[in-house]
């Protein structure tokens, strides 16, 4: 060993003992903050599904590879990462010899090409990534941008650190070719070949490179363990247990999440009958009451801002920014996490556990983090504004934009559910529709004997459940379809259609209420739970006898398919829900449903996010549609699983929309830009949104919203009057 590799193997010893010293101790700080979560044992079952979503997404970049060009930069940058690892630990046996190498595959040709090959690609990754980084730089003049308010040196940082390490590869390599020392023929290692061409013949060249690749790895490690938070770095590591202990690793990815889940305290399903807020979590109103999933997610955000792009309250000037709440509650968590390890904590009824001397050794800025109200204004100094936490719609557009599976919307709910439960606290005017809830059974206030009054003037009879024992499918209504006018034309489209097909339907007339969407979106899983577990009853005995397969259900609103469909299964309820889209598009394809004229003027179509996103139905309404105009829709920009909210999902149909541009105003304008005379939409909410944007743009003679039914039934049967199908204006 010569003067220089004694010099550079000290060296590089001594920065990577400190190196990983530094790294044990963040792990362990990370592991410590995770684990002050609550239990969540469900995330443990299906280990071998967990196994394959996560080697499927990380492998397969599923949902980065839905962003083109970046997911396929990223792609070969994370291929890089992994299997350049070898070449930092052949960097190791570099600085003791110029000539060394990784024992048995280092001196293998196939190596030597993937390696190359890998370097390459990594190179051009990385280069992309850091030009679309610069690209959409928050301060660049003009434009919004997702890396607003991510912090940008970390991840320059980062970019920097991967493209020296890997042009320090191609260096090492280089010097090798230069004094004749390396053992990979040109045809394999064509570029390192190139590089060698220009470097000098020095001797120790490879070790003195190698030298500089390990210091740049390290201090990489080292500034990365001294900042536990640096999602952007620290996502390498913890993309993957976040991936394998997602909520449900059976769905596709994204899915937008779907059903939301119950409501827990230590790891079990809450009993409303017996729960007692002084000693059950109700919601979460300290960061430590989340999961340690929870922690886990705000942990591995990497900052991208793929959810805060994609995010309607966002895009029209709401404080809400899924990204940045997932970053406020990470800081806090880290932030306070000192206080919560020395014992400190608020218990249920709001008493400091731990005792003077346990807190006596901290810093003043841990226990003034341990004081912050989770929800609170800026001048109470709170960690999440409410108005951040009520301009949600739970749309799922951060859920099926992230890349390493946060579950953005199951958070936010979490923290509703205190703020309605325990405090009280959520915009007053939601308060009549709660009340509705829970004296009327809807959210509208509705007399319960008024639920049939749609059928009136129908050409036919509907049939109630008791009536007919032979129904095959339970039409249900839903309130807005029962008490709302212009879902009530959806309504009587959709029974006038079955009614044509020949399907055996029947519906629970004033023995329906409420979903009870509307409840647990806005955080009352008490009032969520009254109006299901009377449902599940009134469905179970409907069903009475029926197997699984035979107990189905069609509904008009996807809240209700939603909730009927993938949430009364926690309280007993398993029935066999289709959207009124998907049993018409059915219909049609088996004949039992001709149209016959075309409806013109152009058609484009609305995906409700409950619809589409949290339940993957984007074909059916398409097909219908298709059937119906007997050509091609014309869509919008933001369709399918990027399709942007109408803005009433999460319960914001009953509030105000004070802050920002309104979100149907800003769908109304995209769906306007097409052309289309028809705005076709699956969803009562959906429909009132847009015709309430159409309207306040004054292009109510113009366009048309209205639901797939209607324009199908204006398709099967032209001689229907308009008014069946047409709404009401205003
Ligand atoms: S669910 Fe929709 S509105 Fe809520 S944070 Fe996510 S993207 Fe924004
Ligand atoms: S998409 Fe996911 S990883 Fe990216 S900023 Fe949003 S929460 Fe973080």
């Amino acid at each position: 060993m010569g003067s220089v590799q004694i010099v550079t193997t000290i060296l590089a010893a001594g920065i990577t003992a400190v190196a990983v010293w530094l790294a044990v101790r963040a792990v362990m700080k990370m592991t410590a903050v995770i684990r002050l979560g609550q239990p969540a044992p469900e995330r443990f079952a299906d280990k071998g599904a967990r196994t394959r979503k996560m080697l499927v997404e990380t492998a397969g970049h599923t949902r980065m590879l839905k962003w083109g060009v970046v997911g396929a930069a990223h792609w070969f940058v994370m291929v890089g990462f992994i299997v350049l690892s070898l070449l930092v630990l052949e960097a190791y046996f570099e600085v003791v010899t110029p000539t060394g190498g990784l024992p048995i595959i280092g001196h293998w040709t196939v190596f030597g090409l993937a390696t190359e090959i890998i370097t390459v690609l990594g190179l051009v990754g990385i280069l992309v990534l850091m030009a679309i980084r610069l690209r959409n730089r928050p301060n660049r003049p003009g434009g919004r941008s997702r890396f607003t308010g991510s912090t940008m040196w970390q991840g320059y940082f980062v970019e920097w650190v991967v493209l020296l390490v890997l042009v320090f590869g191609l260096v090492i390599r280089g010097f090798k070719v230069a004094t004749d020392h390396f053992e990979y023929p040109v045809w394999a290692t064509p570029v390192s070949h190139a590089v060698g061409a220009i470097l000098p013949d020095w001797s120790d060249g490879a070790s003195v490179a190698a030298l500089i690749k390990i210091v740049i790895s390290m201090t990489w490690l080292i500034v990365i363990s001294l900042n536990v938070t640096m999602g952007v770095a620290w996502h390498r590591f913890l993309a993957f247990p976040n991936i394998f202990f997602k909520r449900d690793p059976e769905k596709p990815a994204g899915s937008g999440l779907g059903p939301l889940r119950p409501m827990t305290s230590q790891g079990k399903p809450l009993d409303f009958e017996e729960a007692d807020p002084e000693k059950d979590q109700f919601g979460v109103s300290q960061v430590e009451q989340f999961t340690w999933k929870g922690l886990l997610d705000f942990s591995t955000c990497t900052e991208c801002g793929r959810c805060q792009s994609q995010c309607p309250a966002w895009n029209t000037g709401k404080p809400l920014s899924p990204k940045l709440l997932v970053l406020s509650l990470r800081d806090h968590a880290y932030a306070k996490a000192p206080y919560l390890l020395a014992g400190g904590g608020k218990d249920l009824t709001g008493e400091e556990k731990a005792t003077q001397a346990q807190l006596a050794h901290l810093d003043v800025l841990s226990l003034a983090e341990g004081d912050k109200p989770l929800i609170g204004t800026a001048e109470e100094g709170g960690v999440i504004d409410p108005d951040v936490l009520w301009s949600c719609t739970t749309c799922g557009a951060c859920v099926e934009q992230c890349p390493v599976d946060i579950e953005h919307v199951d958070h936010i709910v979490d923290m509703r559910r205190y703020q309605v439960l325990i405090e009280s606290s959520f915009p007053s005017e939601a308060g009549v529709m709660l009340r509705n809830l829970e004296n009327k059974g809807n959210p509208w206030g509705a007399p319960q004997n008024t639920r049939e009054d749609w059928t009136k003037g129908l050409d036919f009879e509907v049939p109630r459940v008791g009536e007919v024992d032979d129904f095959e499918y339970l039409f249900w209504v839903g309130c807005a379809g029962a008490f709302e006018d212009r879902a009530k034309k959806t309504t009587r489209a959709v029974a006038t259609l079955l009614n044509e097909a020949g399907v055996s339907f029947a519906i629970l007339g004033e023995g329906e209420t409420c979903s009870g969407d509307p409840a647990r979106r806005i955080g009352n899983e008490f009032v969520f739970q009254m109006l299901a577990q009377q449902n599940v009853e009134t469905l179970n005995e409907a069903f009475e006898g029926r197997e699984k397969t035979k107990r189905k259900i069609v509904a008009t609103c996807p809240h209700c398919f939603n909730t009927l469909g993938n949430e009364y299964g926690q309280l007993g309820g398993e029935f066999e829900v289709v959207h009124h889209t998907q049993l018409l598009a059915h219909l049609v394809s088996t004949g039992k449903l001709t149209p016959v004229q075309p409806v013109d003027g152009g058609v484009t179509y609305h995906d409700p996010c409950y619809l589409g996103r949290h339940n993957r139905v984007f074909a059916a309404p398409r097909e219908v549609l298709g059937d119906s105009i007997q050509g091609e829709l014309t869509e919008m920009p933001r369709n399918s699983e990027r399709s942007f909210c109408c803005g009433a999902g999460g319960a914001r149909m009953w509030m105000e929309e004070k802050i920002g541009k309104r979100i149907n105003v800003d769908r109304v304008e995209e769906a306007m830009a097409t052309g289309a005379k028809t705005v076709a939409v699956g969803c009562p909410f959906c429909s009132t949104m847009l015709n309430d944007g159409v309207n306040g743009k004054g292009a109510g003679e113009q366009v048309e919203v209205i639901d797939v039914a209607s324009v199908l039934l204006r398709s099967v049967k032209p001689e229907q009057p308009r008014g069946e199908s047409t709404p009401v204006a205003g």
